[in-house]
């Protein structure tokens, strides 16, 4: 069951949990009011109700993980997400992160592979309050062709590889960010694709994703 109450408590644990992030070194302050501004507990079952708070990951069912929210911070710093922006999301989980995006002003479009994730998120009320945020069932790796160019696309599994269909559906000047690799670690990559068409990558610090896979579930 997912809980649907916000107490004070809940709002204090929040805070801090924002305080430690802004400790670990995150410092844009869209990210930082987002994080102290969402009830993390309304993504997890009620059995997390206080560990919902803590800097760590979760499992959500089907094998999947809420990412911990320092990684979420990272990613969405490294993203520099602008109002307005159209950003798409590989990987929507909980929608936690989509909802980080959507607070910082973000038009987001995410794609989730496996149904049940999606069809949990469609019924989640919490997310109605997100007009911003659309839902979609399919394989992150052909993007949404039909609603490209992006200003951003963020990937919150881990690719073993740069989906190439995905630098074709990111506007010249646009960022992609996403940990990269096949084994338990990988790197956290930024690219940048030029007005030129050419890419720039920048190498940033190591996490641990569950696999993007491809094809749906
Ligand atoms: N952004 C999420 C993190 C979820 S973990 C959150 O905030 O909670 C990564 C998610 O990516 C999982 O739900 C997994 O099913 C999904 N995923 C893996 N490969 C995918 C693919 N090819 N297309 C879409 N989603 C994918």
């Amino acid at each position: 069951m997912r809980p649907t109450e916000d107490t004070y408590r809940h709002k204090g644990l929040r805070k801090k949990l924002a305080d430690g992030i802004r400790s670990k070194g995150i410092t844009d302050e869209k990210v930082l009011e987002a994080i102290g501004k969402i009830p993390r507990h309304f993504f997890l079952d009620s059995a997390f109700d206080e560990a919902a708070y803590e800097d760590r990951a979760f499992p959500i069912g089907e094998g999947q993980t809420i990412s911990q929210p320092y990684t979420v911070a990272y990613q969405s710093q490294l993203l520099e997400v602008k109002n307005f922006e159209k950003v798409l999301e590989i990987g929507t989980g909980s929608a936690y992160q989509a909802c980080v995006l959507a607070e910082m002003g973000a038009q987001v479009f995410t794609i989730e592979r496996q149904k049940k994730l999606f069809e949990s998120n469609k019924t989640f009320l919490f997310l109605k309050k997100y007009p911003s945020i659309k839902l979609f069932y399919g394989d992150g790796y052909e993007g949404l062709p039909k609603f490209a160019p992006f200003d951003k696309i963020i990937i919150t599994a881990a690719a073993p590889e740069i989906p190439k269909k995905l630098i074709e559906q990111l506007k010249p000047g646009g960022m992609m960010v996403l940990p990269l690799g096949s084994g338990d670690i990988q790197r956290m990559i930024r690219i940048t694709k030029l007005e030129t068409g050419s890419l720039k990558e920048e190498v940033f610090d190591q996490f641990s994703f569950v696999p993007m896979i491809e094809g749906k579930k």
